[in-house]
């Protein structure tokens, strides 16, 4: 990545490390986010979104590096002293005060007269669709009306960048869906620049316009959701990101690269026979054939290991020599297919993507 702002970032992160201890939670981390855009952290539980978050918010301090926000370094300013507003998974509340004055309570704090911050408020709370609710005490809100206030709460401040903390993740799934669309047209409308950590891949594809994918206090790559579901950077980026057929591959030098499934050799620019490729193919790639061959498809021979339907789709799994190509199709195409059965399985090179792994990669097999 490279070292230098981007001139146009709102906020931008340069080779940040952050230890716990002896533990090394961020790993050189930089990252831009540009004005207005929604930016996902995404990861598994441990991978240091959360401390990420932190570190731009200001609750806790990087080891080293640099956080600027607007062309200004932030890095070692106190939370309040940043242009910046978070919202928790957990909306603390102030359970004695209106929703109305629960949302004016940050202005009111800045100093703002109480005439003009209620009027604020009454805006902000309009925007969250509760303003006929401003009355009322957050005993009386649902659950999702209840985070609506805390993000009422931060859009009050009318900053230009927000931080989520999984701000969605206590509600239950229908109302966490409805609550994903209404933040992402709110986040459209407002202009306001979102970084949202979150551990649901779907919840991130569907609302960021880039998505940074972290491993090991690490970031893996960063794209949309469409360039890291095609073409994940690295094994553990394919693995996560939805489900992947992991095949290994062996460099043949500039002649490219020859696939364990299909024995076929893949174009492959200086292929080097001292690293690791791994071809990527996704199950709804994999077709499964009654012929031992198909114009334009790589195939090979296997038998079936298993059947799982589930109504909707059919995830047929082939034992091909020593390895499992998992197919996935809609509606119920594992009809006649049985544990044992021999079939063959097909893919058109296009879909094949390889990743060339350095001999010590991180996140290994
Ligand atoms: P989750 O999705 O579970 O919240 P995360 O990706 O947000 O995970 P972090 O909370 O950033 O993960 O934690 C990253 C790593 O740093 C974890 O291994 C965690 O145990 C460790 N860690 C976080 N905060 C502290 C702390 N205050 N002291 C010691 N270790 C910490």
């Amino acid at each position: 990545m490279s070292a230098t702002p981007k001139p146009d970032a709102l906020l931008s992160i340069r080779s940040i490390d952050k230890y716990f201890g002896t533990y090394h939670a961020l790993r050189d981390v930089s990252l831009d986010v540009a004005h207005g855009e929604f930016v996902a952290l995404l990861g598994p539980s441990g991978c240091g979104k959360t401390t990420l978050l932190r570190c731009i918010a200001g609750f806790l301090s990087p080891d080293s590096g640099t956080i600027r926000i607007g062309g200004e370094d932030v890095t070692r300013l106190p939370p309040h002293r940043r242009p910046l507003n978070t919202v928790f998974q957990h909306y603390a509340l102030f359970p004695h005060l209106s929703i109305l004055d629960n949302v004016a309570y940050g202005p009111r704090r800045h100093g703002v007269a109480r005439g003009e911050a209620l009027e604020r408020a009454r805006e902000a709370l309009e925007l969250v669709g509760l303003d006929s609710a401003a009355g009322r005490h957050p005993r009386e809100l649902s659950g999702g009306q209840q985070q609506r206030v805390a993000l009422a709460r931060a859009f009050v401040n009318r900053p230009k960048l927000l931080l989520l903390d999984e701000p969605l993740s206590a509600l239950d799934l229908k109302l966490r869906k409805r609550m994903q669309i209404e933040l992402k047209h709110l986040q459209e409308k407002l202009g306001i620049a979102f970084v949202f950590v979150t551990h649901d891949q779907e919840e991130a594809m569907s609302m960021a316009n880039r998505i940074v994918v972290m491993n090991r206090g690490v970031i893996e790559q960063v794209g949309d959701g469409r360039a890291i579901y095609t073409r994940p950077a690295s094994r553990f980026v394919a693995d996560f990101i939805g489900e992947a057929n992991l095949l290994p591959g062996t460099a043949e030098g500039d002649a490219g690269v020859r696939l364990a499934v299909g024995s076929a050799l893949l174009p492959h620019l200086g292929a080097d026979t001292r690293q690791r490729y791994t071809a990527v193919l996704r199950p709804e790639h994999v077709e499964l054939l009654k012929e031992p061959e198909a114009p334009g498809l790589i195939t090979d021979q296997g038998f079936v290991e298993d059947v799982i339907d589930t109504g909707g789709q059919t995830v047929v799994t082939v034992r091909v020599g020593e390895h499992l190509l998992a197919s996935r199709r809609l509606g119920m195409a594992g009809e006649g297919l049985n544990p044992g059965a021999p079939v063959f399985v097909g893919f058109r090179p296009g879909h094949v993507h390889i990743i060339a792994e350095p001999a010590t990669h991180r996140s290994g097999p």
